[in-house]
């Protein structure tokens, strides 16, 4: 076994690849680039060697500085995670020349598998099925387009150098073929460098099955069970599992043999994936194959009990493999769910900044969290904003979903738009649920999985509307305790909060739509009557550290919620919302520097000053109407008080949280109760 390895990654794969090296009592060195230099990684090595600026093309993918950095450090293997140099020739080539140790297949196999059209070549002399289509070298498009009106639409165009979705496009007819193939060849030239492009019949509704494969240097082979990556967006994986549901142990076992077969057939050495497309008629096809450690190994790892990266290890560092096939036993089921800064509702767009808030559900027999951040850390725009995958296990899939969906609602990411709520409502659909899953799966249960869906949003505005009053209670609760003086502000919001007409007034924002929200407490059934537009809900409930439950309208729901600043996020049994609260409604001010202000709730234009400058008002008059995305809101008066002053008039436009009027308080009238 190797004393040192040099990890040529970042983020989570490297301090995976890491953790085992230290099980192994193997010395690590880390490489990192200008944005990195404070990262999870760099200080779970032993050694750290700094590459260059942040863009990756200047650091993590620089060949010559990553084999210096090795030869340096006295490394004698590189273990290349995925993405960045892990399928590059000449990264495998120039360690061979420097006499470190690839940890990954031999030069020969990452060649060959580089390309999906010499892949599906070698793959058909080896009798694997392949999905029908075209794979020669004549590129002329005249040819490829009859190749696609051969086979019938749809097809979809590939680049044979692509990866990770892209260079894709579906051709729905002829008509469309001839811009659809200068899209694709643009796009493979700008991410690969190469337009080379395949032409492949376009599957309905197929899964993506693919198996895990080992191979050693002494020409055993065994495949370690399958995972099912289906659920998809923009060809993208967003949760995988093993082992793929529903399949019949002799389907099981053919794809595995000819995933086996496919790595034999290319002399293969080392951890590999072998894709499959599978159809409703179960035949399965050869995709391709990833000559490397996937992002969603840990699935398999929890089904075998087995640590796939130090199988790599070993095998790099000459050893047989650990198990013959006979020996590989799949217990229970395991399910991985991406965690991405991203934003789901704008195309899934990925986002930046800093990790303000990272709280991962406990580690267990149950849950995994596999992550490169910390709280603090930021998520930069130079990389794949991946913060953390989420990894579940269990007996069964029942359970171990249910693991899952516990643990998407407990992750709590404050600071960063993520794709939490997204995750957490694809494993609560009740197709997932059934393992009714398919490539397509996240269009076809679109309203289920977005914030789309009105009626649903409806009972949980109710809840995060109950969950700011209560929390305000709690709030105002624990500053009278500290300040302990009954002079204090607090005393004035009580006192006006227990009045029998103590009504607030506050706003809950759902994508792109604001829901005013009226709060009347009554207090002798210690609840509270909503007004949403034009629903009404009664509500009450208790709040115990995340955990939601009551009832609406008598009847009981129960919900895990989350708060970040002015986020609140409700992940009720169905479905999760997220919500951006604009409270400034007077009874959450607890200070009494905030007394004599009143807030704008949102950006927005100010339509009407309702009573004059110098005016007394009483508690709940209106004193200004503003306008946002085209509904009204009116400003009240939060207790009785005078008017001093208006910052704005009709017609000016103010940003959320601009000071709109000074009010001062009537301090007689709110100090009595
Ligand atoms: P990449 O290397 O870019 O990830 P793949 O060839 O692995 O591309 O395909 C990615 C995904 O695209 C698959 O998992 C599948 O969902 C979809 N896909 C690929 N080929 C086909 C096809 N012929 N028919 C239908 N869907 C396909």
């Amino acid at each position: 076994m190797f004393n040192k390895i040099l990890i040529a990654n970042r983020g989570e794969i490297a301090c995976r690849i890491i953790s085992t090296a230290i099980k192994l009592n193997i010395k690590t060195v880390a490489v990192y680039s200008a944005a990195d230099e404070n990262a999870r990684h760099v200080s779970m090595a032993d050694e750290a060697v700094f590459l260059g600026p942040a863009a990756a093309r200047e650091s993590y993918l620089l060949i010559e500085k990553v084999i210096s950095a090795a030869i340096e450090a006295g490394a004698e293997a590189i273990h290349p995670g995925y993405g960045f140099l892990s399928e590059n020739a000449d990264f495998c080539r120039a360690c061979e020349a420097n006499n470190i140790i690839f940890i990954g297949p031999s030069l020969h196999a990452i060649e060959s598998m580089g390309s999906k059209s010499s892949a599906k070549t070698i793959m058909q002399s080896a009798n694997i099925p392949l999905v029908p289509g075209y794979h020669g070298d004549d590129q002329s498009p005249a040819v490829l387009k009859q190749a696609a009106n051969d086979m019938g639409y749809p097809v979809l165009l590939k680049a044979t150098a692509g990866g990770g979705g892209k260079g894709m496009r579906q051709v729905w007819s002829e008509t469309e073929f001839d811009q659809a193939l200068a899209a694709a060849k643009r796009e493979a030239i700008n991410g690969f460098g190469d337009d080379t492009m395949l032409v492949e019949k376009y599957l309905a509704s197929p899964r993506h099955i693919e198996v895990q494969v080992f191979c050693d240097n002494h020409g055993n082979a065994v495949y370690l069970a399958d995972r099912d990556c289906s659920i998809q967006r923009r060809h993208q994986k967003v949760i995988e599992e093993a082992p793929a549901p529903g399949l019949s142990d002799q389907l099981r076992k053919d794809m595995g043999q000819a995933a086996v077969l496919s790595a034999l057939a290319i002399d293969y050495r080392g951890a590999g994936t072998v894709e499959f497309l599978l159809d409703s008629d179960n035949a399965f096809y050869f995709m391709e194959m990833n000559t490397r450690l996937q992002v969603e190994h840990p699935v398999t790892e929890m089904v075998t009990g087995q640590d796939l990266v130090e199988w790599q290890l070993l095998i790099a560092s000459g050893e047989n493999l650990p198990l013959n096939q006979s020996e590989v036993k799949v217990t229970g089921h395991a399910f991985e769910a991406r965690i991405y800064a991203e934003d789901p509702d704008n195309d899934f767009l990925p986002v930046s900044g800093t990790l303000n808030v990272l709280e991962a559900p406990k580690e267990s027999e149950n849950i995994r969290v596999d992550t490169g951040v910390r709280q603090g850390d930021q998520v930069s725009v130079y990389y794949d904003p991946m913060i953390a995958k989420l990894i579940s296990w269990n007996q069964n899939r029942e359970l171990a979903l249910q693991d899952l969906s516990k643990g998407l609602a407990q992750y709590t990411i404050g600071g960063m738009t993520n794709n939490l709520y997204f995750l957490y409502n694809i494993a609560n659909t009740p197709a997932f649920k059934s393992a009714d899953v398919d490539t397509r799966f996240i269009e076809k249960y679109h309203r289920a999985i977005f914030h789309d869906s009105e009626e649903q949003a409806n009972h949980s505005i109710a809840i995060a509307a109950l969950y700011y009053l209560l929390t305000q209670d709690k709030n105002t609760k624990q500053n009278n305790t500290a300040k302990n003086d009954p002079f204090s502000p607090w005393q004035k919001t009580q006192a006006w909060r227990m009045n029998a007409a103590a009504i607030q007034h506050f706003s809950l924002q759902l994508k792109q739509q604001l829901y005013f929200v009226q709060a009347e407490y009554l207090i002798e059934n210690s609840s509270y009557r909503l007004a949403i537009g034009d629903q009404q809900f009664l509500v009450t409930g208790k709040l115990e550290k995340k955990q939601l439950a009551g009832t609406i309208n008598q009847s009981y729901f129960s919900a895990t919620i989350k708060d970040q600043d002015d986020s609140i996020s409700i992940y009720t049994e169905q479905k999760a919302f997220e919500f951006t609260l604009y409270q400034k409604s007077f009874s959450d001010i607890d200070d009494d520097h905030h007394d004599n202000h009143l807030l704008a709730p949102m950006n927005g234009t100010i339509v009407s000053l309702a009573v004059a400058e110098g005016s007394k008002v009483e508690a709940g008059e209106s004193l200004l109407m503003m306008e946002a995305m085209k509904m009204e809101h009116t400003i009240r008066a939060p207790v009785s008080g005078v008017v001093n002053n208006f910052y704005f008039q009709a017609g000016d436009l103010v940003d959320g949280g601009a000071e709109l009027i000074d009010f001062t308080p009537d301090t007689e009238s709110s100090t009595e109760s």
